[in-house]
């Protein structure tokens, strides 16, 4: 009888866990690169509409210790784009870093720990800010955890984006004037891209081979956005849509995993390890839900 009770509780739970084993192993697909999505990093800017867009010194050097300590290959996108044209096999635990909008915090906070970790990353800048001494005007009334840290407020300078370029990280456009594509009509959606790319070239005098699309969310751009990029002479091109890359990935809107302040240490290891890959799904679900109740 015992044997019995015991065969009705254990079998459900076996098969419970096998079946989420299957599911994990399914969703979480090996071979696979993670391309993390930071924004402002410094001290924590405790606004609400900014919560999702800064990640404070101190969380962020945790994380990139975890990193380190961990063996994660952090590559950037050439080696992806080489790995992805050779058809290799992309290394064990790979991500690339990237930034976007361009704060100077990346060049005073996370570069000194990027390169102390001999890391590489991307820089997406909004080019119509650059060298500008005042803060992004979406900060003006933002409150910094740290008063005092008034600089992490404003854009890069020309003179930390070529530090970082020389350095070896790659700078990428993130349009001139950080509009949705999708509000623009194709001229100016051609000038955003062609103009920030001469803009960026000029300054760094080198080619810019990366694009990373404002918001970058689904509806933020379309498939003409996207022939206009890579016509522009752009090699790949980042969205915001949440997933892991690989070798068969679109290279002209690579997913990203975005990196939060909330998610301190515990929850970026489960990030960094694939756990949060599947949750692209509910944002295009979100999406859809949204133009449905618009209609
Ligand atoms: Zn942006």
């Amino acid at each position: 009888m015992a044997y019995y009770i015991l065969c009705i509780i254990i079998w459900p739970i076996i098969l419970f866990v096998d079946l989420f084993l299957k599911i994990k192993r399914f969703l979480v697909k090996k071979n696979s690169i993670r391309i993390l999505n930071y924004h402002s990093i410094g001290s924590h800017i405790k606004d609400k509409s900014f919560i999702y867009a800064s990640v404070s010194l101190k969380v962020f050097s945790a994380q990139m210790k975890f990193l380190y300590d961990n063996n994660f290959n952090i590559i950037d996108l050439d080696d992806f784009l080489k790995i992805k044209k050779n058809k290799q096999q992309i290394p064990p635990k790979a991500i690339i870093l990237t930034f976007d909008d361009g704060y100077a915090n990346n060049y005073i906070n996370a570069f000194p720990i990027i390169s102390k970790y001999s890391f590489k990353a991307v820089i997406s800048v909004i080019t119509e800010y650059i060298d500008k001494n005042i803060p992004f005007p979406w900060l003006n009334q933002s409150v910094l955890e740290d008063e005092d840290d008034k600089n992490l407020k404003l854009p890069l300078s020309m003179k930390q984006l070529k530090t970082m370029n020389d350095y070896g990280l790659s700078i990428a456009s993130h349009t001139r004037s950080h509009r949705s594509l999708s509000q623009l009509d194709k001229q100016d959606v051609m000038k955003e891209i062609l103009e920030s790319k001469k803009n960026l070239e000029d300054i760094l005098g080198k080619k810019v081979k990366y694009f990373t699309y404002p918001y970058g969310s689904w509806g933020d751009y379309d498939k003409e956005d996207k022939r206009i990029v890579e016509s522009a002479g752009y090699e790949a091109a980042l969205s915001t849509k949440v997933g892991a890359n690989n070798i068969k990935s679109d290279i002209y809107e690579l997913r990203r995993i975005p990196i939060y302040n909330i998610d301190g240490l515990s929850k970026f290891k489960r990030k960094v390890n694939g756990a949060y890959d599947f949750t692209g799904i509910f944002q295009y679900i979100s999406f859809k839900l949204k133009k449905i109740i618009k209609r």
